[in-house]
């Protein structure tokens, strides 16, 4: 951190090591009149929000800052890693603030999933979790669906208030947040120096009507997420890019997949029947008996079961195993971050294993 130097921006301190750490500026800008960083760098001349990763600390204190507003508050999750993108304290920050729901990349879903189910799936599980949203959307921000719906709850709902943007890294809330600015606005370019704020360092204003902004929180780093355990390249293969096509496995009691060498799926007892994997289509699926699963997995991690790669071992967490004894017909086992796997019978045993610290869930299935 270079204490003479702040960004003319947001006012944050200027550094010039990190890349994507917070008030980054390249070593040249700092022989300009007027220094400004990297990320309203790019919103001013791009009108790009780009998400700076926080520490845990810093993302605490936006919470609190929350709960002291009178506002509307829209978190974004990943429909494929709900758990993981979940915000998990965020119910006790929010104070009196209303709360706006909105799971994008729905793109990535098969035509076969119906999203009535989906959005009831949020609901409950927001319940759960202790969130009470007072409007649940899906979205794809990548491709415009839906958009213009969240533009208007957003409106019918904010009565005048600011709008904080809340979601960990990597749910698309940069992606969100330019389609919005581009929706309120209708042109491109409503990002100005003139509206630059001078305000608090992590967050970023875009002016609405009446005075009111939608602002930018920087996401926070879930390290429960999947996508924090592989690199970048075979974050590529697990994230779905485009429509899911569902693969079908028909499978004898006994027998497993392995979904790279990130999870594994034990079909224990239940009867010869099919199960449907709708994972990106890019990750390969190795079947293999149960009894010689574990033989193949310390074998062959990192090579045919692969991501993550061999050279990504040593920090990848081990596999820790979840039973799950199915009563009900048609039921997802949701692996956090990668997709699920329809069960379409009743009284199935399943094992599912994924690495230590991802999550796996069951819900009703959304066919
Ligand atoms: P942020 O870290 O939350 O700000 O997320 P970004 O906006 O940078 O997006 C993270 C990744 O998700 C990028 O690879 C985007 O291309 C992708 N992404 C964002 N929105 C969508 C979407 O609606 N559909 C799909 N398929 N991908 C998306």
């Amino acid at each position: 951190e270079l204490q003479d130097y702040s960004c003319v921006g947001c006012g944050i301190n200027i550094q010039t090591e990190d890349k994507e750490g917070i008030g980054y500026a390249p070593k040249s800008a700092l022989e300009k009149d007027q220094i400004i960083c990297q990320r309203c760098f790019r919103l001013k001349h791009y009108n790009e929000i780009q998400d700076v990763p926080l520490n845990d600390d810093d993302f605490l204190k936006i919470l609190n800052g929350l709960g002291n507003t009178d506002s509307l508050i829209v978190k974004i999750v990943d429909i494929f890693d709900f758990n993981g993108s979940w915000l998990p304290g965020l119910h006790r920050f929010v104070g009196k603030n209303n709360i706006i729901l909105v799971g994008n990349k729905v793109d990535l879903l098969p035509k076969s999933v119906k999203h009535n189910k989906l959005i009831n799936w949020m609901k409950q599980s927001s319940k759960e979790l202790g969130l009470n949203p007072v409007d649940v959307y899906l979205v794809s921000a990548a491709k415009g669906q839906g958009i213009t719906e969240i533009a208007e709850a957003i409106e019918r709902h904010r009565n005048g208030k600011d709008v904080y943007v809340v979601g960990c890294t990597n749910v698309g809330k940069s992606t969100f947040i330019n389609r919005i600015i581009k929706q309120f606005s209708g042109e491109d370019d409503v990002i100005t120096t003139s509206h630059f704020p001078g305000t608090t360092l992590d967050l970023i204003e875009i002016p609405l009507d009446n005075g009111a902004a939608l602002i930018d929180t920087p996401g926070i780093i879930n390290h429960h997420q999947m996508a924090h355990y592989v690199g970048k390249q075979d974050l590529k293969t697990i994230t779905p890019k485009k429509e899911i096509k569902p693969k079908v496995f028909q499978l004898n009691e006994g027998q497993s997949l392995f979904f790279g060498g990130l999870a594994r799926f034990d079909f224990v007892s239940g009867g010869r029947q099919s199960f449907v994997c709708h994972l990106s289509n890019e990750l390969t699926i190795h079947r293999t008996k149960l009894e010689k699963a574990d033989e193949l997995y310390e074998n062959h991690v990192g090579e045919l079961l692969s991501p993550p790669r061999k050279d990504e071992l040593e920090g990848f967490p081990k596999l820790v195993a979840h039973e799950f004894m199915i009563k009900e017909a048609k039921t997802d086992i949701v692996f956090s971050g990668l997709g699920w796997v329809t069960v379409n019978e009743p009284n199935v045993k399943i094992i599912a294993h994924v690495p230590k610290g991802v999550g796996v869930v069951i819900r009703k299935s959304l066919i």
